[in-house]
């Protein structure tokens, strides 16, 4: 049996993993379009900070490895084509420009996303960036760390424009984030970001809501960047705006897509065209609360998603549990952490829902170090189910996350998570822990 893998980062390396472990004698090739596999794309920021020097660190196994397994890995080799009625695809060689074909008994589509980027005028001009890859982030720590480049725009307020926030704010940068929307971190609800958004002032991070950047002047380089608003100067722009799914290339081939152009796939990772499996951030996800497909693009997703095809092309039938789009961030010092459902996605989905806010602490005030904790909490008001969990603070606030998680998981209504047997000793936890505290106040 011969599986082709397109894409070689979270989703693809761990199918091509994991079905070599079930099956040995599995011929299984990738074939990927950059030159690094198998990398963690999250550790980007703090190599573009400086927290990590070395890039290699984020490298889980090499070309070389991969191969000494049996896994052919095939870099600076993009799939241009798919033929599933042949079960062909067709492979042009990035460096030479070479085009050959390739066939299958088995497909994985592993592409990820591409970052968008829209036709702004004076993209052209150097220091606009953005940081999505490997190679975005090599080049983005060179430019960030001259010590000419004092005035940093962020385009977008997303995860990854926060992340690139704090770094460049550790690098002693004038920081300035641009977002369209009327809050940042739009998987959060409001009170959360509320909070955020005023740890950003405190450390002179200035953020405009509301408004759209247009272009961008300069000479060469960047220098301004024109808004709905204003104009502002900068010597580095950097673009955090979204993703789009990696499938553009599947044009034509009969393989369902949604409206973003992410692969449907059902919770085994098949496509609707037999022997063509999909998983990671170019493919929806099952979501465990909505009960049907979702998108959300996570390193958590990619990474399971792709263990479970792998074994599925091995011949199982395993389903993926589906996600709660847990996720977390760290903005300077403090910690965001969110799992299930938002409240406006409650809403959005007509559930009959009850929504607690509190705020508690790390751990009692005896103890150096007490720092405020805020928790909100999302239950169907008939089951009293946990539903969503949201929270924020200088300290702890991913560990309570995870906790909600695992309730929402295994559908705990909020008053047995209220008294469950957690740790409890000072320089932990109070002897009502937040999560009881949260779980108790909802009525
Ligand atoms: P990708 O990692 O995008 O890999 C797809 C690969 O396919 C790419 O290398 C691409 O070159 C290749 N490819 C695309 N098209 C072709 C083609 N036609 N032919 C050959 N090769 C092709 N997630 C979290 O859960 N937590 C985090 O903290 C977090 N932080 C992040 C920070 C940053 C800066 C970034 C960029 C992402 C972060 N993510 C995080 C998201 C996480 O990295 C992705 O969800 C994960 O990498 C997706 O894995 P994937 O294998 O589906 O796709």
């Amino acid at each position: 049996m011969k599986l082709i893998v397109i894409g070689g980062v979270a989703a693809g390396m761990s199918a091509a993993s994991k079905l070599k472990r079930i099956d040995q004698n599995a011929e299984i090739t990738v074939y990927e379009k950059g030159e690094y596999v198998s990398y963690g794309a999250c550790g980007l920021p703090y190599y573009v900070s400086g927290e990590n020097d070395d890039h290699t660190k984020m490298i889980a196994r090499t070309k070389q490895q991969f191969e000494q397994k049996g896994i052919s890995v095939n870099i600076f080799h993009e799939v241009i084509k798919v033929a599933p009625e042949r079960k062909q695809i067709m492979v042009r060689n990035v460096n030479t420009g070479q085009m050959f074909l390739d066939h299958y008994d088995k497909l994985l589509v592993a592409t990820g996303t591409s970052a968008i980027v829209p036709p702004f005028d004076g993209l052209e001009l150097d220091n606009i960036h953005i940081l999505k890859t490997m190679e975005d982030g090599l080049a983005l720590k060179e430019i960030a760390h001259q010590p000419h480049i004092k005035n940093v725009v962020i385009v977008g307020g997303g995860y990854i424009g926060m992340e690139l926030a704090e770094a460049m704010h550790g690098l002693g940068k004038d920081v300035r984030i641009i977002e369209q929307a009327e809050k940042i971190l739009l998987p959060f609800d409001r009170e959360i970001t509320d909070i955020a958004m005023e740890h950003l002032q405190e450390n002179n991070v200035d953020v405009h809501l509301n408004e759209r950047v247009e272009s961008f002047n300069g000479y060469q380089s960047v220098q301004q960047v024109i808004t709905s608003k204003g104009t502002y100067e900068a010597d580095l722009v950097i673009l955090s705006i979204g993703v789009r799914p990696a499938t553009k290339f599947l044009d034509g081939t009969g393989i369902q897509l949604a409206a973003n152009g992410a692969i449907k796939i059902d919770r085994e990772m098949r496509t609707n065209i037999e022997d063509i499996y999909a998983a990671g951030d170019c493919a929806e996800v099952y979501h465990f609360v909505k009960q049907e497909n979702a998108y959300l693009p996570l390193g958590t997703n990619a990474n399971k998603c792709g263990r479970i095809a792998g074994e599925n092309i091995a011949g199982a039938h395993r389903k993926y549990i589906g996600t709660l789009g847990s996720a977390a961030v760290k903005i300077i010092d403090l910690e965001l952490a969110r799992t299930g459902l938002s409240e406006a996605e409650a809403k959005d989905l007509s559930i009959d829902y009850k929504v607690e806010f509190v705020k508690a602490a790390n751990h009692p005030g005896y103890y150096p170090g007490q720092t405020p904790l805020w928790i909100k909490l999302i239950c169907e008001s008939r089951t009293r189910r946990i539903i969503g969990a949201q929270a924020i603070g200088q300290s702890g606030a991913v560990l309570r996350i995870d906790m909600f998680a695992i309730a929402i998981q295994n559908q705990m209504p909020a008053d047995e998570l209220g008294m469950t047997d957690l740790c409890y000793a000072p320089p932990f936890a109070g002897v009502w822990d937040a999560v009881h505290i949260a779980s108790n106040a909802i009525k």
